[in-house]
């Protein structure tokens, strides 16, 4: 991903984060999967500090997990997280609109017709 266009969704994929965090445990590699299937490239050098940032600032909460002998460690959201996550849908409904509807919703701000413009008397 461009460096310009990672800028761009490095907060969608927090946001990311950040629901299926709601969902349940989660874990860096099935993360990494999962943003995959929504077109994300994103490598664990980016997605391991992105979820130790995330959790230094509160959202995440993370404890080691022993699979098959094997310690992962797992991340799950913070009630601070969710209240993050909450007011961030809230923006991302109000963008969503925006972006994607067509009828205009300041209706007091359409331009008037043709024939009932002010213009200068002569
Ligand atoms: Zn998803």
């Amino acid at each position: 991903m461009p460096a310009s266009a990672s800028d761009l969704y490095s907060g969608l994929i927090r946001l990311h984060v950040l629901h299926h965090a709601a969902e349940g445990e989660l874990f860096g590699f099935w993360m990494i999967q999962e943003l995959r299937r929504h077109g994300y490239e994103i490598s664990p050098g980016t997605l391991y500090p992105m979820l130790h940032g995330m959790e230094r600032r509160g959202w995440l909460t993370s404890r080691e997990q022993i699979k098959k002998g094997r310690s992962r460690r797992v991340y799950t959201i913070t009630p601070t997280g969710r209240k993050a996550l909450s007011d961030a849908k809230d923006k991302v409904r109000e963008l969503f609109s925006e972006l994607f509807t067509d009828v205009p919703r300041r209706t007091r701000t359409r331009r008037p017709s043709m024939g009932a413009q002010q213009g200068p008397r002569k």
